[in-house]
């Protein structure tokens, strides 16, 4: 029987009501599906006080353990407040934050010491889309960070393949390009592989449905609580 991690990153956002999502969720623990929320860090302390079937994540961790890192956060610290999970090279970093293959890997080693499980993201531009890479720029991103993990590591992980293009744009891989992708993903990173990329409502059913699809990655939709408990409920029938 298939299991789904159903993940939401919520970004630099917040629902309009925490307490009204909080309530949506209310709804009896999902079999066979691990929910995740990431919210931005303050507001962790409030997603960890969520129903129980609700593991927190966070959306970044610093490389570094301790020390003169002004603004990190250390793996440690998130796991003192309950995070189970640390989203790892998200596209938006890479762009905005240089965060390269190296450092990504760096941050992976650091969430797995301090007993966090890493999501790994990866994902081709358009641009790359276009030229024909996307297979090359995906194992290139995917092998630098598990390249130098040990089976037991890699127990712990998770990957997303994100195409960039997709997300945040309405415009979702096809579900039958974006499981080639995660079957290619899988063979290196032998982890669960999430699809992320304008999942919603809508089109979580066939996402799911792929067979080396792990679960989703989800930013806009999982804001919604309806929207996300439901994918959630959609992870659990698509498993029984
Ligand atoms: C994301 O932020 O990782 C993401 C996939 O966003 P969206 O679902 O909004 O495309």
């Amino acid at each position: 029987m298939k299991r789904f991690i159903i993940a939401g990153n919520w970004k630099m956002n917040i629902p309009p009501s925490l307490d009204e999502y909080r309530a949506v969720l209310k709804n009896p623990a999902p079999e066979r599906v691990t929910a995740v929320i990431c919210p931005p860090a303050p507001f962790i302390p409030y997603v960890a006080d969520f129903p129980d079937f609700i593991s927190v994540g966070a959306q970044d961790v610093s490389e570094h353990d301790s020390g003169s890192y002004t603004g990190e956060t250390s793996a440690a610290m998130l796991s003192v407040f309950g995070v189970k999970y640390a989203i790892v090279g998200h596209s938006e970093r890479r762009a905005s934050h240089f965060e390269v293959d190296e450092l990504v890997n760096r941050k992976t080693k650091a969430a797995l010491r301090a007993g966090l499980s890493p999501i790994v993201c990866v994902g081709e531009t358009l641009a790359e889309r276009e030229a024909g890479r996307t297979v090359e720029v995906v194992t290139r991103q995917i092998g630098a960070v598990f390249g130098s993990l040990s089976d037991a590591e890699r127990e712990s992980c998770v990957a997303a393949y994100e195409p960039i293009w997709a997300i945040g744009t309405g415009l979702a891989a096809a579900p039958e390009d974006a499981d080639a992708m995660c079957a290619e993903i899988s063979k290196i990173a032998r982890c669960p592989v999430l699809y992320g990329g304008s999942v919603s409502l809508a089109n979580a059913e066939s996402i799911l449905s792929q067979a080396h699809i792990d679960g989703a990655l989800i930013g806009g939709a999982s804001l919604d609580a309806d929207a996300f408990s439901r994918i959630i409920a959609i992870a659990a029938e698509l498993s029984a």
